[in-house]
């Protein structure tokens, strides 16, 4: 047997022991915070994977991971698939701040940051955008003022998610205003809960609230907590953006979620909805609008595929603002085709008029997913930095 073969193998009788019932098919994923109660199983699921290293099974083992390569990484994301196994722990710490800390932080960075995000021991939320700062992130305007070891931060920062279940926020914030927008902005660690930040629920018209704003009155930050130097803010934070881009591609290999594929059902569906079988779908403007849709599908999950096998870090640069304009755009057409084939039971926001809860789940799905094209950057923004960076394009 090949080392591939064991790993494999070993892998596989692993996780058939250790993943219980309750953490497998669909269900929650823990973002690692301390204010949610996680259920028995759910818990039990994190711990055992936290001590193996595979919540963040590319990282080095000193700093929480388990070093895999990308081709056992790939084996482990096939070994959980096959069973249903749901990734451990998800959220900001393990896809986006720590494979930053990991690339830009100093070693005592790294030491004191990394097991926290690995152990699933907080919960992290994002403080980029503000009221004025948006796709036009460095006309941002929260300030820090160095005042001995810490800095004080004033500012607002919004559309923060889940900021009311996180434990750590990180923000970028202005610590030299006297210099050029790009290069006074540094990237920095903040504790949410201390006096002099305020975070607020935004009611959304659903009446979810899944976004917050974020307010810093004199806030402390300490200054060893600034990532990657000061007033570097802005490379290490486009940086951030690309592990962020990368996670919603489906090709951030730092915590267990790249490379998964969600098992499509699509055809039968819209099957369900346009009457026969998935194979046999009668309306033919419909039953093409599905054929293309399998095939654009089956193309992303290969690019997926092909953008792993190529990563020499954990995620890419550029290529993952293409990847995530093309998997949003592939998961909202798929949205769409729904909706059409549904007709009029599409209309409901409810079960009272006789809907069921899973076309209320999808209507509902339909409009959240229209948030992919903005979330980590728009799609206008995605295909500017397409043309610039990917393609070369002139100004
Ligand atoms: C679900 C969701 C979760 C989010 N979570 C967070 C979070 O946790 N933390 C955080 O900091 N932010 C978060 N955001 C905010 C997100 O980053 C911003 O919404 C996004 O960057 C766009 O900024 P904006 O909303 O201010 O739109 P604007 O920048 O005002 O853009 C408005 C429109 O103008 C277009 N546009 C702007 N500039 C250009 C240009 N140069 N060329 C062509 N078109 C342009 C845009 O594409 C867009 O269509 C989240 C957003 C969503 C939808």
């Amino acid at each position: 047997m090949s080392e591939i073969q064991e790993f494999r193998a070993e892998t596989r009788a692993w996780l058939s022991e250790n993943c219980p019932p309750g953490a497998r098919g669909p269900g929650p994923v823990p973002i690692g915070s301390k204010s949610i109660k996680l259920d028995s199983d759910v818990r039990l699921w994190l711990d055992r994977m936290v001590e193996r290293g595979w919540t963040v099974p590319t990282w080095p083992r000193e700093y929480g991971g388990a070093a895999l390569t990308n081709v056992e990484y790939s084996i482990l994301i096939d070994e959980m698939t096959r069973i249903s196994a749901r990734p451990p722990l998800t959220g900001r710490g393990v896809n986006y701040i720590g494979p930053t800390i990991l690339e830009y932080g100093t070693e005592d960075q790294k030491t004191r940051w990394l097991p926290i995000c690995a152990g699933g021991e907080g919960a992290w939320a994002m403080g980029y955008s503000e009221p004025g700062a948006g796709s036009d992130l460095a006309s941002l305007q929260t300030k820090a003022v160095r005042e001995g070891d810490n800095y004080v931060i004033n500012g607002r920062k919004t559309w923060t998610s889940d900021a009311m279940y996180c434990d750590f926020i990180f923000a970028l914030v202005r610590t030299s205003p006297e210099k050029s927008r790009y290069d006074g902005i540094s990237l920095m660690l903040i504790d949410l809960h201390q006096e002099g930040v305020d975070v607020t629920p935004i009611p959304l018209i659903s009446g979810a609230s899944p976004f917050c704003e974020t307010l810093f009155q004199n806030a402390i930050a300490s200054a060893g907590d600034v990532i990657g130097g000061v007033d570097n803010g802005w490379t290490v934070g486009k940086r951030l953006l690309q592990f962020e881009r990368s996670t919603h591609a489906g090709i951030n290999i730092s915590g267990s979620q790249g490379g998964r594929s969600e098992v499509s059902n699509l055809p039968e569906l819209v099957a369900k909805y346009v009457g026969m079988q998935a194979s046999k779908i009668a309306d033919p403007a419909i039953r093409s609008r599905t054929i293309a849709h399998e095939m654009n599908s089956h193309a992303q999950k290969i690019t997926q595929r092909r953008a792993i096998a190529e990563l020499s870090s954990r995620a890419p640069g550029f290529t993952s603002s293409a990847v995530k304009l093309t998997n949003a755009l592939n998961l909202q057409e798929a949205d769409e085709l729904l909706m059409q084939a549904m007709g009029n039971c599409a209309h409901h926001w409810n079960t009272e008029g006789g809907a069921t809860e899973a076309e209320v789940a999808a209507v509902k799905k339909w409009l959240y997913n229209k948030s992919l094209t903005i979330a980590g950057g728009t799609k206008e923004v995605q295909l500017n930095i397409i043309a610039k960076r990917v393609l070369g394009l002139p100004d």
